[in-house]
């Protein structure tokens, strides 16, 4: 098996150009597409309509799968949380969460992150390396395997959010690579219309991202309403501070297509920047915008050792949205999911929980 050639990361033209290289048609590589992304098999062996000697050499020259899960927890919501590692064994997270209309994948676009939030467990990992998009897909290709059975059909289709672990503006090329092979109508067809990028502020990318083609939905983790505090909480404000970053959300704001909107996510942490003096200050900071199309995600921060902060009392959480909402800002709660599985936003640091449920595979 060779790690380097993951066809999982290949596009159909990447692997037209390595069937042509090992003198196999060009329809074997539609054959393997297929396999990989529609049929979701992550062994050549199990791809049947390939003949066996081109099995066995495909086995010794690429590789179909190069991600091993480790662990699986399944939380008491049903949310799944997947420990996995590379093949040069870093640690990779992908969490599904299941609701009654539809089912989410949250997966990772780095192994670790280099940026610092101070709120969040991942942060403590540093940047270990960015992955491949061939790892980025191999992620939903296990996932959705593990939860509805290989090659199944997915009931209520899937959403993706690129929030697991990493800063995903700082993978761009693997990830808008990966978002492209995943759209694919003979692949997984998960189109970019279905998945949300999440930034912590990387404002270059935001202008390149508005100007994609087929583009994805966006988040902005803002966290804080002044630079003050921001610096404090996520680091990346000092390299572009929030003037900067509101001047790129505006001008993405021209890239929305009908009734679409772009999403600004506020961490709630217990008395750091949950007061209603912080919601109305966030209110007039998104108001002098004139940001129209925009709403607040609230996300109650989760707890996680050895994090020093805890979560804003649920009264308060209603309280800053009430005072959002009265000055015309659309704001929703984010119900947590998967605490008990250190599954929940912020708290994925491959930590292992062996005193919860967990099924190994
Ligand atoms: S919140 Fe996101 S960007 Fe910030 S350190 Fe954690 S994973 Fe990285």
């Amino acid at each position: 098996m060779n790690e380097n050639l993951h066809l999982t990361g290949f596009s159909k033209s990447e692997l037209a150009e390595f069937a042509a290289q090992i003198g196999e048609p060009k329809y074997r590589a539609k054959q393997i597409f297929r396999g990989l992304h529609s049929r979701r098999l992550l062994s050549f062996e199990e791809m049947t309509d390939l003949p066996k000697t081109f099995r066995e050499k495909l086995n010794e020259i690429a590789a179909a799968s190069t991600l091993r899960v480790e662990s699986r927890y399944v939380s008491e919501d049903g949310t799944r949380r997947f420990l996995m590692k590379t093949h040069d064994n870093f640690p990779v997270e992908t969490v599904f969460i299941p609701t009654e209309n539809r089912d989410t994948i949250c997966f990772s676009s780095q192994s670790g992150c280099p940026l610092k939030c101070d709120f969040c467990l991942t942060a403590k990992l540093g940047l270990l390396r960015n992955l491949t998009a061939g790892e980025i897909v191999e992620q939903i290709i296990i996932v959705l395997n593990d939860v509805y059975g290989v090659g199944e059909e997915t009931p209520h289709g899937t959403n993706l959010v690129a929030m697991g672990a990493g800063e995903p503006f700082l993978n761009f090329e693997n990830l808008t690579k990966a978002i492209e092979i995943m759209a694919d109508e003979e692949g997984l067809f998960i189109v970019p219309n279905r998945i949300t990028v999440s930034t912590a502020g990387i404002v270059p990318k935001i202008y390149e991202f508005a100007k994609l083609e087929k583009r994805p939905h966006l988040a902005i983790s803002l966290s804080a309403p002044n630079d003050e505090l921001r610096d404090k909480l996520m680091p990346i404000n000092k390299r572009w501070k929030i003037e900067e970053l509101l001047k790129a959300a505006k001008e993405f704001e021209k890239s929305l297509r009908r009734g679409e909107r772009f999403t600004f996510e506020y961490v709630l942490l217990g008395g750091v920047n949950d007061t209603d003096e912080h919601a109305r200050e966030l209110a007039s900071l998104l108001n002098s915008y004139e940001l129209n199309r925009v709403k607040i995600n609230l996300i109650p921060h989760n707890s996680a050792e050895p994090l020093e902060y805890h979560p804003s009392s649920w009264e308060q959480v209603e309280h800053f949205k009430e005072i959002l909402e009265s000055k015309g800002v659309s704001a929703y709660v984010r119900r947590p999911r998967g605490r008990d599985i250190y599954a929940a936003c912020g708290q994925l640091a491959a930590k292992d929980t062996p005193n919860l449920v967990q099924i190994l595979i």
